[in-house]
């Protein structure tokens, strides 16, 4: 039989072994998604699943972050760090989330992540935190560890959610649906309530079977879509997962033409894409061209190499396409000491050198690569979307804070204040509502798939997602155009079909989950660059008659 389908959610259902229950499921064990389940761990009562579809539960975008997380630095305070927030987001921050983030973050970055979590963030020689500079920051206010950030971030949270006994961590999960009501109910009355979550249709990769799993609360912390593009410094699982699976139940998807490219990947052949963090930057690093040229000037007198990512990586584009270069070069040698060098920069350093490039001697070769997606499930103050029971924090949603183009080093910390206030909220909610949000059983319709025997072909899923990674960086890359933009559209709509039949017609795998997700996410970003004809932040559209007043290069 073939998978049942109803209103562009598909169902998938497993029934053979009862299904799994929490009061709270949470997909996604990034920075977000295990601050929620922490503080919502903070009551005994709360049953809370988290899974993640890696079989380390630590692997994630937040894993990689380098630079580290922004706080109030010395000679700072929140007011400053939301005009640099406004600012960098090219007018379309809202500023009532940048404040948010701005008042609150200190604050909860000291309690849940150096006192719970007992991270140590750096600290002079005589014990004061070492503040980062970053890129449009006006001040120095990034607290790092080493340039590892985000791995002693997830260690120290891992850590403390293990200590949970009311919170169950399950990896090598891989979140196929969510499971909502009406497009999941067999009660033909539901079509007139509000869409609803009820939890998620769950793929246990090892097991090769979907369970489903009924929660009154489900939280998605899927992360970014970095991977949808050729090259990207996110890791192979930023392929928009939750923010298709929320698109494909009724969620209100915002900003999606608004994809962050990091100015700096490391840009040597054969090598895996790698950040070098802005941070090289912010210690003095300067962008040249090949012949030693440092250009950032013509394009930012005011802030030259820190000037926001849109600005730099145009730039360093601009460079490529005038002069056929194929990368550029960010020298940090000839500006710190080579030992100062291996101490703030160990693991850039060790990357580099094992890539060929010994950064204490020579510039490294970099290019402009996707990084982070500012647009996203769109959500209220509390982490909340328009579907009733969702929230979406992280990566995967828009809270505003970061408008058309983030502010280096603060979507960990948005993570978290949004990772503590959904779990806030779902708590209050849940007090003032003891009985139970779950739906009945028999409203929900079974799973079969008997009927389907082909087995997926990784050439076929390797190759499609090859496509939309070419398609995307070509058409829906730096610089954008109508005609480039349709020709993405045409392209992505055909595979779409192929895929959405591949997918019907075939037994599950991680990898035909992902695919099919790559393309509606793919979509998504193409329709919203093809509908914005106005350049800003990030979105830049070579055939813009509207700008947005000096930004554009
Ligand atoms: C190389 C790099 C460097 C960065 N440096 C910085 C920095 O210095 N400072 C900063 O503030 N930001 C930085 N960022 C951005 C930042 O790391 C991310 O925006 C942030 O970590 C996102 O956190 P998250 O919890 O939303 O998602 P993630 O950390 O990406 O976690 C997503 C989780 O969802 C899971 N998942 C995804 N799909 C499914 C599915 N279908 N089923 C089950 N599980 C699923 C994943 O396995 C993972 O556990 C960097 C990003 C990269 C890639």
């Amino acid at each position: 039989m073939v998978r049942h389908k109803s209103s562009g959610q598909a169902s998938k259902l497993d029934h053979t072994n009862g299904p799994g229950m929490s009061d709270v499921l949470i997909i996604g064990s990034g920075i977000a998604g295990v601050t929620t389940a922490l503080q919502l761990a903070r009551n005994p009562l709360r049953r809370i699943t988290v899974v993640t579809r890696e079989d380390d539960p630590q692997e994630s975008n937040t894993r990689w972050a380098q630079g580290g997380i922004v706080s109030r630095g010395p000679d700072d305070n929140s007011e400053t760090l939301v005009s640099d927030i406004i600012a960098a987001g090219a007018g379309a921050s809202s500023p009532h989330a940048a404040r948010l983030l701005s008042e609150e973050g200190p604050r909860l970055l000291r309690d849940i992540l150096i006192k719970a979590a007992g991270i140590s963030f750096d600290t002079t020689s005589t014990g004061q935190l070492r503040w980062g500079q970053e890129a449009a920051h006006s001040r120095r206010r990034i607290l790092h560890v080493g340039d590892s950030t985000g791995l002693s971030i997830i260690q120290g949270l891992m850590t403390a959610l293990r200590k949970s006994p009311n919170v169950t961590l399950l990896s090598h999960v891989t979140a196929v649906d969510l499971i909502t009501f009406p497009h999941h109910s067999r009660n033909p009355l539901a079509t007139y309530q509000p869409i609803t979550s009820h939890g998620a249709y769950l793929f246990d990769r090892k097991e090769r079977r979907v369970l489903q799993h009924l929660s009154s609360f489900t939280v998605l912390a899927t992360g970014g879509l970095g991977r949808i593009f050729r090259n990207t410094t996110n890791p192979v699982g930023a392929r928009g997962d939750g923010l298709s699976m929320a698109h494909r139940a009724g969620a209100r998807i915002v900003n999606a033409e608004y994809v962050q490219f990091h100015p700096t990947a490391l840009a040597v052949p054969g090598a895996t894409s790698f950040l070098i963090s802005e941070a090289v930057r912010g210690e003095g690093g300067v962008l040249i061209s090949p012949d030693g040229y440092a250009f950032m000037a013509d394009y930012s007198p005011q802030w030259k190499d820190l000037a926001p990512r849109d600005v730099v990586a145009r730039a360093i584009h601009n460079q490529m396409e005038i002069h056929s270069y194929s990368h550029v070069f960010l020298d940090i040698a000839s500006k710190m000491q080579a030992s100062a060098i291996k101490a703030r920069f160990p693991n850039i350093w060790a990357t580099c050198l094992k890539a060929g490039i010994d950064i204490t001697q020579e510039p490294i070769p970099v290019v402009p690569a996707a990084h982070y997606f500012c647009g996203g499930v769109l959500v209220d103050q509390w982490g909340r979307s328009n579907i009733e029971n969702l929230y979406v924090v992280g990566e995967a949603s828009c809270t505003g804070v970061h408008g058309a183009n983030r502010l280096a080093s603060t979507s960990l910390l948005e993570g978290l204040v949004w990772g503590k206030r959904a779990a806030g909220k779902i708590e209050e909610t849940i007090s003032q509502e003891p009985l139970s949000k779950m739906p009945c059983l028999n409203d929900l319709p079974t799973w079969d798939e008997s009927g389907l025997v082909s087995e997926p072909d990784p050439a076929l899923i390797q190759g499609d997602m090859q496509t939309i990674q070419n398609i995307m960086w070509h058409y829906v890359g730096l610089v954008r155009s109508a005609d480039r933009l349709a020709r993405a559209i045409r392209e992505l709509r055909h595979l779409w079909n192929e895929i959405e039949t591949f997918y019907q017609t075939t037994k599950l795998s991680d990898g035909l989950i992902g695919l099919r997700n790559a393309v509606e996410v793919a979509l998504l970003v193409a329709q919203a660059a093809h509908h914005n004809r106005q350049s800003r932040g990030c979105h830049y559209r070579k055939d813009s008659f509207l700008s947005d007043g000096g930004r554009l290069i």
